[in-house]
């Protein structure tokens, strides 16, 4: 049945083009602060201050398609509806919806409150050769939930978020059944009345849902052990256009190729991923921090590896380029910045002794310990005061430095917006490798995409924070910042990330550490894997999706 989703007046509404909240979109007065920080820090001309675009400002063509009115899910072809779920969150994406560009608008977006109507929709689509897109937070930045439907009658947005419930939690074994269109806040509410927690945080957590993780294997910000949301999951459970799968809850198992991975990171190409079991913990109470400050890159580069390759595994061990540190005014005297972080939740005592081993190693590498070590014991502290995106970095509550990188990671988004606002190219990539690559892959990254910034923009900043750290190779994210011509963003874009791109496969690296494949990556994922693996996947989407409608020209 057709559904009318306007809602009420006081309704909080996602804006229709930019991340996040429409009340959390900048004032004038935030925007001119900023663009004379970016001009004067960066160097950069001077930008303009764009106005801020209106839904009325949209056209959109008709719908080509509709489901019966008797299909058992709600759809809408509402206007709203089809354009807040055209694009997911990337640079271009908002570069897209700030200049009111939606040609490839879903025609119908349906919001199915359980499997039924997750098969309802399918069905339909099938038959009437309709393409679906899942659709979870809609933060994905590399056109995942972008569909153009050429082939297709029409494209059918799917939105998980009314299936945004923990169905269970099993205490004694410590994991929750959670559904698949729950965000990072919904998870955390409903996980608190058993004081128990998933720990996922990716920077977007604050939108972005268990069944959009699974499909993405998206990171969250522990920097080492819980680093991917593979290592959380227990079990699976899809609908697929050639009928249910659902795999077994093991806490491990060597039997055979493991179920659960047709289904991570299969990124809505396979099936909608309804729910999930995953394993989960009591918050860690007890914290232990430290920041230490290197002259030379290189020296935080081998302090890191040397840390992790002693298996202390911080939460946190999160090393800031000096760029990187100044862009997150963490520090502005050129020194590269290491964030040391460990939690526990059984006592203080061993964790200030890996923190204190971690600072000794730093310390060999020519490391000046600029804060801490601080201990911390939150036992007391009530869970509440840790609520919202804030803890989004394994590091909350906490002051100085750590604290300073925290807010602005959470801030950096809303800061995008801004930034689109004045014709500021603004991207991120990332990327892990092993470690005897990484010296060669970073230079080469640090010339070409400066080059590539200067050829296509006249200038550019480019940052890097390590996000994860594997003790035989880091995640390096670059963070890029450049003066756009107003109306060339795309084409500019496309000339830096194409340049960034490539050199991550010229330098063994991969195409992404957690950002997903969607279409952006595709072409490089297929370099990236072996040919015959790509023959299976496909062989194994005919299976699953029969017909060829499960999110089209995404992964594959
Ligand atoms: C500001 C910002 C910060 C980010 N930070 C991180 C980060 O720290 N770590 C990280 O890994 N990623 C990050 N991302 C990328 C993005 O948030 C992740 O890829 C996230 O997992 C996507 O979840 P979602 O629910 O928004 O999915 P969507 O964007 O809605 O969809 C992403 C893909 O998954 C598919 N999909 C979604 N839900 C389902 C489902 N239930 N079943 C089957 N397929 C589905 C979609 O079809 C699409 O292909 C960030 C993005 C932004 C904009």
């Amino acid at each position: 049945m057709s559904t009318d989703t306007t809602g009420g007046d006081e309704e909080r509404r996602e804006s229709f083009w930019a991340w996040g909240w429409a009340d959390r979109l900048p004032s004038d007065e935030e925007r001119r602060e900023l663009k004379s920080r970016i001009e004067g820090m960066l160097g950069f001309p001077e930008r303009p201050l764009l106005d801020l675009p209106e839904l009325s400002d949209v056209d959109l063509p008709p719908a080509a398609v509709e489901p019966p009115e008797d299909l058992a899910c709600e759809w809408t072809t509402a206007k709203r509806d089809r354009v807040t779920h055209t694009y997911g969150s990337a640079y271009r994406d908002l570069v897209r919806g700030f200049h009111c560009r939606f040609d490839d608008a879903p025609d119908v977006v349906a919001y199915p409150e359980g499997e039924s109507g997750v098969r309802a929709v399918l069905e339909w689509a099938a038959d009437a050769n309709v393409a679906v897109v899942p659709y979870g937070g809609g933060t994905s930045v590399v056109g995942g939930v972008e569909c153009g439907g050429k082939g297709y009658a029409g494209v059918c947005s799917l939105d998980m978020g009314r299936m945004d419930d923990v169905r269970e939690v099993d205490e004694h074994s410590r994991a929750a059944r959670i559904r698949g269109g729950a965000t990072g806040p919904e998870i955390r509410a409903q996980l608190a009345d058993h004081d128990l927690q998933l720990r996922h945080y990716p920077q977007s957590y604050e939108f972005s849902t268990f069944g959009g993780w699974v499909a993405t294997r998206a990171g969250g910000h522990f920097a080492t052990r819980y680093t991917h949301i593979d290592d959380f999951v227990e079990s699976v459970r899809a609908v697929t256009p050639a009928g249910t799968l659902e795999t077994r809850r093991l806490p491990a198992s060597g039997a055979g190729p493991d179920p659960n991975r047709f289904l991570l990171g299969s990124e809505g190409a396979f099936g909608v991923v309804t729910e999930g079991w995953a394993r989960v913990q009591p918050r860690p109470p007890y914290r232990a921090n430290a920041t230490v400050r290197f002259d030379d890159y290189w020296d935080a580069v081998a302090a890191c590896r040397e840390v992790v390759q002693a298996r202390l595994t911080p939460a946190n061990c999160r090393l800031l380029d000096a760029n990187e540190a100044m862009l997150n005014e963490v520090a502005f005297d050129g020194s590269s910045v290491l964030l040391l972080g460990f939690e526990s939740t059984d006592s203080l005592p061993p964790i200030e002794a890996d923190l204190e081993r971690a600072v000794e190693i730093a310390e060999s590498h020519g490391g000046r310990l600029s804060e801490g070590p601080a201990t911390e014991d939150r036992t007391a502290a009530d869970d509440a005061d840790e609520a919202g995106a804030g803890d989004g970095d394994g590091a909350e509550g906490e002051d100085g430095d750590a604290g300073e990188w925290r807010d602005s990671f959470v801030e950096a988004p809303y800061m995008f917006n801004s930034l689109v606002s004045m014709g500021v190219l603004v991207d991120t990539f990332e990327t892990a490798v092993t470690w005897d690559q990484f010296p060669a892959l970073h230079d080469a990254i640090q010339e070409r995409v400066t080059d590539a910034m200067q050829e296509a923009c006249g200038a550019g900043f480019l940052s890097c924070r390590f996000t994860h750290a594997y003790e035989d190779g880091p995640a390096p994210y670059y963070t890029l910042l450049a003066p756009a011509d107003v109306g060339r963003e795309l084409e500019q874009w496309r000339t830096v990330k194409e340049a960034a791109s490539d050199t991550l496969m010229e330098y063994g690296a991969t195409i992404t550490h957690h950002h997903a494949v969607g279409r952006v990556h595709r072409d490089h994922y297929h370099e990236e894997v072996p040919e015959s693996f790509l023959e299976a996947l496909r062989s194994m989407k005919r299976t699953l999706d029969p017909e060829g409608i499960m999110n089209p020209g995404a992964l594959l």
